[in-house]
């Protein structure tokens, strides 16, 4: 689902569904797509297509949360957790201009790692990263844990399944995102060391400014990437453990340990 404004790009969604779940997801699309916190859109494109290959099985990501009381902790400690996965400074500055840019993208932006060059081919739309669902077994043992930190929304559990799906390929070195919700102030990063790691107060309330960066290895196949990320399915069959908050410091010790 794709909802707009004029130019402008208000909202999307996207998801994997059974024959019988597609006519409820419909509903559910069009309903966010008409109460979006970024405004009412005047264009709505729907599209569902039949799968044409057998979704790729993949594991969803550890879940975190990081105390953070701050935009400012909040960038010092996505750098960290990035400068972890191999990103480097030049990058992480690269991908905190996408992040703040006035104008909002459809998908992400793609950034290398190591050059920290914007290389992704369409730079207003950004790579959409598409076909992702959960299977009904997970879903529910997924929702049971996250209602246990009480984090079970619809924003955590599509961040969660776009981070995972990025993160299984092997030339995607970390995911950063900041919501372009003005009510959602908790951004991410996702590497494949410390999983999917929610950092709250990344922006104040009231911003509709926001960014997805994928950080691809340098000199691995951008063509292959988009084309995974925007094409091939998967489906999220298993989960990761589902964490409590926790210090940034007691994270890294967590996991380094
Ligand atoms: P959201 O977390 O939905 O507020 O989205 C934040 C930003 O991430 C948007 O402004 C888009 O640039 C980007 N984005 C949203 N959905 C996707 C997606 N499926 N694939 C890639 N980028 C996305």
């Amino acid at each position: 689902m794709r909802a707009s404004r004029g130019e402008e790009h208000i909202s999307g969604a996207e998801g994997l569904f059974t024959d019988k779940e597609v006519e409820r997801a419909v509903r559910d699309y069009l309903k966010r797509a008409d109460t979006h916190p970024r405004g009412r859109a005047d264009g709505i494109h729907l599209s569902i297509e039949k799968l044409r290959s057998t979704p790729r099985e993949i594991t969803g990501l550890a879940v975190s949360t990081v105390k953070c009381d701050s935009p400012r902790r909040a960038h010092t400690i996505a750098a960290t957790l990035l400068g972890e996965a191999g990103v480097s400074d030049i990058a992480v500055r690269a991908a905190l201009k996408v992040v703040r840019a006035a104008k909002t993208m459809r998908g992400a932006a793609v950034i290398s790692a190591t050059r920290g060059r914007r290389i992704e081919p369409d730079q207003r739309r950004g790579v959409r990263t598409s076909r992702i669902g959960v299977d009904k077994r997970t879903r529910s043992v997924l929702a049971r844990a996250l209602a246990r930190q009480g984090i079970n929304n619809l924003t955590v559990k599509e961040a969660l399944a776009l981070a995972s799906k990025a993160l299984a390929l092997r030339t995607v070195v970390a995911e950063f995102c900041v919501s372009d919700d003005p009510d959602y102030t908790t951004g991410y990063v996702a590497t494949r060391q410390y999983g999917y790691v929610r950092i709250p107060n990344i922006k104040a309330k009231g911003t509709a400014r926001g960014g997805r960066v994928y950080f691809l290895k340098d000199g691995a196949s951008l063509t292959g990437a988009v084309n995974y990320l925007e094409s091939k399915p998967a489906l999220i069959t298993s989960t990761s453990e589902i964490r409590r908050v926790m210090d940034l410091d007691e994270l890294l010790g967590r996991v380094n340990s």
